[in-house]
């Protein structure tokens, strides 16, 4: 046994979170060659199937649905879920209660927080004197375009700058900035506390992307006086392909918060059938129209993983496991064949390694051929997310043994 095998065998020994794993439907080492048993390393992208779920899902369908039919809606408590299932993200993120509502893709709650922030500035100012967005130039796609489309639709002017750009770039004409978290592509941890302080400095108001840093560190929404926050459920939060997205709204800001999409689940009386709009208060100012139901509940049976478990362990394991890979990739993959691009720092580390690397997109399509999954961003990155609730060290010894193999047979 190598010096790593051994260390990560005192790893996983001593692993406070070793227990949560058996809560997943995971690869067993039958499932693939036996030197190498399934390392999943793409929960980034999406998250494993909570063992929970299909049982769960099953008495949706069945009994919710097929037997209670419409009465689920009250008696199963369907049209309150987006507001329950918020507040079950909530301490995940830092927020208090009564500010989180789940529902539509994470896209639609970029566009409803971004006009909702643009919209708060100038009826805080009662004038158009703030016109600019700023927006995270190495975002998602998806953020770009959507801010992009908000900027024109609220007559802003959209600014794409770095995140470390930002600081000097908001002036008095800044309406909002949107700003990741993580890096999707680099794994690097953006300075929330900061940026947030700085943005309100100038007057604006700030927009945070959790996608990547929900449910893998702390994120501490209230503590920093986040303005608007939305997040996906389906990467390090397991809720499934397309499970719904959030919002948070900061609970001062409720009152104001005007949504460019006000549907009929937001109206305060929605079986008023009003021909006029009235926003309800609270979070649920945030929701749109009738809530996907099925893959909610998936998301709230998938939640259930989270009990007794704190993000700060999470965090915790999550910086040994990425800090091991790192060792396990420097001790076996030759000088110079890959460079990490996530940083070394811990403060500025999310849960992934991203390691640039040629040929990354063979590459990856032989790692996945033997059981170790993670993903390839073009043009030329391995991405490794790491989720602590089931990812162990063993797990990440044998991912570099391999990656270093793959490329040994690649250059052989
Ligand atoms: C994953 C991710 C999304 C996904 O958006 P969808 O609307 O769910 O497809 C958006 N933004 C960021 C930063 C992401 O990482």
């Amino acid at each position: 046994m190598s010096e790593l095998t051994a260390r990560a065998a005192e790893l996983d020994a001593a692993d406070e979170l070793a227990g949560t794993r058996k809560q997943f439907v995971l690869d067993t080492a039958s499932d693939h060659a036996a030197d190498a048993a399934g390392v999943y390393l793409d929960g980034n992208s999406l998250g494993a199937l909570p063992a929970a779920v299909p049982g769960r899902v099953d008495d949706v369908v069945r009994r919710q649905w097929g037997a209670l039919r419409i009465r689920s809606w009250d008696e199963s408590g369907w049209w309150t879920a987006p507001e329950r299932i918020g507040d079950r993200i909530a301490p995940l993120v830092g927020a208090a209660a009564g500010q989180i509502v789940v529902g539509d893709s994470t896209s639609v709650n970029v566009f409803k927080a971004l006009v909702g922030a643009v919209r708060l500035v100038s009826s805080e100012h009662g004038d158009e004197t703030r016109d600019e967005i700023l927006v995270d130039a190495t975002t998602f796609p998806t953020d770009g375009y959507i801010a992009g489309s908000a900027a024109r639709m609220t007559g802003c002017t959209l600014r794409p700058v770095t995140p470390a750009e930002v600081p000097g770039a908001l002036s008095a004409r800044t309406a909002a900035v949107l700003l990741n978290h993580v890096d999707y592509r680099t794994g690097r941890l953006h300075d929330l506390p900061s940026l947030t302080a700085a943005v309100h400095a100038a007057g604006a108001v700030a927009v945070w992307d959790l996608c990547h840093s929900a449910g893998a560190l702390p994120v501490g929404l209230d503590e920093h006086g986040v303005d608007l926050a939305v997040g996906c459920t389906y990467k390090y939060l397991n809720g499934g392909p397309g499970s719904p997205a959030y919002l948070y709204v900061r609970e001062d800001l409720q009152d104001r918060f005007d949504s460019p999409l006000p549907g009929w689940n937001s109206h305060a009386e929605p079986f008023g059938m009003r021909d006029a709009y009235e926003p309800a208060s609270g979070a649920l100012r945030g929701r749109v129209g009738t809530p996907d139901i099925l893959s909610m509940l998936a998301l709230e049976a998938a939640l259930e993983v989270w009990g007794g478990v704190s993000i700060e362990a999470v965090r915790t394991k999550s910086l040994a496991l990425t800090d091991f890979f790192l060792e396990c990739v420097s001790a076996y993959v030759p000088q110079g064949r890959v460079e990490s691009l996530t940083p070394l720092a811990h403060e500025e580390r999310g849960s992934q390694v991203a390691l640039r690397c040629d040929d990354a997109g063979d590459v990856m399509k032989r790692l996945i051929q033997r059981g170790v999954v993670g993903d390839f961003r073009h043009p030329d990155v391995l991405r490794f997310g790491f989720t602590p609730l089931y990812v162990g060290f063993g797990d990440v010894e044998r991912a570099a043994r391999v990656l270093a193999e793959t490329l040994g047979d690649l250059a052989g």
